[in-house]
């Protein structure tokens, strides 16, 4: 019979770590004791400043104050990316964490601007987004609420290394137990084959029943221990490094994170209360690393902070993110490059299924067929919408964007683009944590318009049709007016920016 769970050692102090320690000592703490074991020497990967807004559940389960959490970790609001120059240079879109217009049953909103445009009404599908409306003129207020149509969903931008901190001291509150070490080896059940045992280069000895490997791309226990292989997704996303340095801020907060393509990969700029944090994602094999050095340091708003810092990454994922008693969370369970924020919500997601899962009375097989069946998916719908931002372009300016052009897609999105583009319709896996209103920005914002509507959509004559629009982009733009600043409500809200 398979063993209880009553210990649960997790590897690794970034954010993958102290979120594990925090949700699991929070949700079953009384039914498990945790330890945390992270090396000073080798520290954390330090970028991760964006997120979605499923962040705001985990504080929500946390009981986390938002005030002190947007001084503690100098966050800023997200209501939305901006991408620059991706469909075609000069072109720019925003992909908001909101919907446009009013869904009616069974016809998405979409449907009506398409029938709208066809019918040759001047009508921008992004003036019936309140978080666009919001977002471009640098306004935020709490609106939230069942209907989706009038709330303003939101996430944060925060400093990495304070949100560790953060969630640390929150779970030694809690008792969890941290460790400082550097672990030197594993042992071994020779039955099972099960890991019993850490040892730590100083001779110390961690047992648990349950490991969390949280020690980032090394991948510590779940590839070099357990070996489960990685599935290389390097193929349909080439950019293998990233360079990041912060820079000094002086202008008003933008709610939203810029992505701003180049010739060879694309910028990110974070706007934090105290500093932005600026990065480029790119390929080695367009770009060598001198280019892509002035690249970033030509792109800043403000001054350098520091010497660039380059990150090399391997895009895919660890071949089963659970592997006898070991769980892989965070980049030991695989990396996607951070174009829309998905790394954090992996981890929470991977948490949260653990938790659904979690094997008490010890660990069954079936339980851990489910979470990796479940965990390939979700990884692999991210892939396929990181893709789509890459391959739905105009762009021919380089050898990088063409060869993305050009390139074969994974069958589920080719198929999905073509139906979209034919029909307006969008396939969702339940999976997915992309939901319509995201798929349709990004098609859209890159240049993919139905070339038909639902017939539901035929519903009103084109007048009355024009009319309805011109009322419900007014109710949007109505809130907007009288909403102050993001940095006015920082300060209101405890922040300092
Ligand atoms: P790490 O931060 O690397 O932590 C690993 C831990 O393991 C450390 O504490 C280390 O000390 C410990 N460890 C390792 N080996 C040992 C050992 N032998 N003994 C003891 N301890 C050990 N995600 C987002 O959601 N939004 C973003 O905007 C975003 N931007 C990113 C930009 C870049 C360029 C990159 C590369 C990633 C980005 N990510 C982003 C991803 C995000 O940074 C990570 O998902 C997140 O930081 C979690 O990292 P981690 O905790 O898995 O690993």
């Amino acid at each position: 019979m398979a063993a209880a769970i009553k210990k649960v050692v997790i590897v690794g102090g970034g954010t993958a770590g102290w979120m594990a320690a925090a949700l699991i000592a929070r949700v079953i703490g009384e039914q498990v004791s945790i330890e945390l074991i992270e090396s000073d020497e080798i520290g954390i990967i330090g970028v991760g400043e964006a997120t979605i807004p499923p962040i705001q559940h985990v504080n929500a389960v946390l009981g986390i104050d938002e005030a002190e959490f947007l001084r503690e970790t100098k966050a800023t609001i997200k209501l939305a990316i901006r991408f620059d120059n991706w469909g075609a240079i000069g072109e720019s879109y925003y992909h908001t964490f909101g919907s446009a217009g009013r869904n009616l049953a069974f016809c998405s909103f979409h449907h009506f601007w398409t029938r709208a445009r066809r019918a040759g009404m001047d009508v921008d599908y992004w003036d019936f987004d309140l978080n666009y409306l919001c977002a471009r003129e640098g306004k935020f207020a709490k609106i939230q609420g069942d209907d989706p149509t009038w709330s303003l969903p939101y996430a944060y931008h925060f400093d990495s290394s304070l949100y560790g901190r953060y969630l640390r001291r929150y779970s030694e509150r809690l008792g969890v137990v941290r460790t400082e070490g550097l672990i030197d080896n594993a042992q071994r059940d020779p039955e099972t084959g099960d890991i019993t045992s850490l040892t730590l280069r100083d001779g110390r000895q961690v047992a648990g029943d349950l490991f969390i490997d949280c020690s980032g791309s090394r991948g510590l226990l779940i590839q070099r221990h357990l070996n489960v292989g990685y599935e290389d997704w390097g193929h349909w996303l080439p950019c293998d490094r990233a360079m990041a340095v912060p820079s000094a801020r002086f202008e008003q907060t933008a709610p939203y994170t810029r992505s701003i393509a180049h010739e060879a990969g694309w910028q990110w700029r974070i706007p934090l209360q105290h500093r932005n944090g600026n990065g480029l994602v790119y390929s080695s094999r367009h770009c060598s690393d001198d280019r892509a050095a002035a690249i970033l340091l030509g792109n800043l708003d403000g001054e350098a902070l520091d010497e660039p810092r380059i990150i090399p990454f391997r895009t895919g994922r660890a071949r089963r993110q659970w592997d006898r008693n070991v769980v892989a969370v965070g980049l030991s369970s695989g990396f996607l490059e951070p174009l829309e924020s998905t790394s954090i919500y992996l981890i929470q997601s991977a948490i949260v299924r653990l938790l659904h899962l979690f094997p008490q009375g010890g660990i069954d097989d079936r339980v851990v067929a489910e979470y990796n069946r479940q965990s390939q998916i979700e990884y692999e719908t991210v892939r396929d919408f990181i893709i789509l931002h890459y391959h739905a372009t105009r762009r021919d300016d380089s050898a990088f964007w063409r060869d993305l052009r050009a390139m074969p897609v994974p069958d589920r999105l080719a198929a999905k683009i073509d139906l979209f583009r034919r029909s307006g319709i969008l396939t969702q896996d339940p999976l997915d944590i992309f939901m319509e209103p995201s798929w349709v920005q990004v098609l859209m914002g890159q240049g993919i318009v139905p070339a038909a509507h639902h017939p539901l959509a035929d519903g009103p004559g084109d007048d009355e049709l024009a009319a309805q629009l011109r009322q419900l982009a007014a109710m949007k733009r109505e809130p907007v007016a009288n909403m102050p600043l993001q940095d006015t409500f920082l300060k209101a809200f405890g922040g300092q920016a």
